[in-house]
């Protein structure tokens, strides 16, 4: 459901551009609220959400799609714990739909998909352990989970098969969300060189947090 914000990133308390491959990690306080910003379209944002109390507690995707019936994010989603907490709330989003099922790339993944010499690339999941590392040296590789694809388009046909589709993404698009309790965010702005849906060009994303 496309619902607009009414907030002004020049009142906003924290801004800043990922670069394109780039990883990010924040905590975001309870009440704050939270913008990814799609600044050249189609670009993937993997995310991962942990309780910053309780890193053990972090966002599920089978609880969130359980939840709320649904596979695909955007306004109204409750963004679900695996303890059964709700981490966050998406209040506005101009984009429309959010994949839970594509999962993040790996350099493992990366061979299997395109070929055995891209093993060396770069990819989400080493992002994910930077980010994770930034945090505490007790997070790790064993901490990530299925993550949320922010702007990645990711359909399901009537049979049941995953297909990853063209964007529907665009400049300026944006998902907003309100943090339900203190959370530790964590973006791969996905490096990916081999995969269309970002049109073989990764692009930069902005975060931006309102008190
Ligand atoms: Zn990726």
């Amino acid at each position: 459901m496309l619902t607009e914000s009414t907030l002004d990133p020049a009142n906003a308390v924290y801004r800043k551009v990922i670069k394109a491959g780039d990883h990010w990690s924040h905590v975001i306080k309870k009440g704050q609220t939270f913008r990814i910003l799609d600044l050249e379209g189609n670009q993937a944002a993997d995310t991962l959400f942990y309780n910053a109390h309780d890193p053990v507690d972090r966002y599920s995707a089978s609880d969130t799609i359980r939840c709320q019936q649904a596979l695909y994010l955007t306004s109204g989603s409750k963004l679900m714990s695996s303890g059964g907490n709700e981490l966050l709330e998406i209040t506005a989003d101009t984009c429309g739909r959010h994949d839970t099922l594509g999962g993040a790339c790996s350099r493992e993944s990366n061979t299997m998909r395109y070929a055995i010499e891209k093993e060396n690339m770069h990819a989400c999941r080493d992002s994910f352990i930077c980010g994770l590392h930034d945090h505490s040296d007790d997070l790790g590789k064993r901490d990530i989970t299925c993550n949320i694809n922010f702007f990645m388009n990711v359909p399901v046909t009537p049979e049941g098969g995953l297909t990853f589709a063209d964007g529907i993404s665009a400049p300026g698009r944006y998902v907003e969300m309100v943090a339900k309790m203190d959370v530790i965010a964590l973006i791969s702005n996905c490096p990916q060189l081999n995969n269309p849906c970002n049109a073989y060009n990764p692009t930069p994303v902005e975060a931006i947090i309102w008190d």
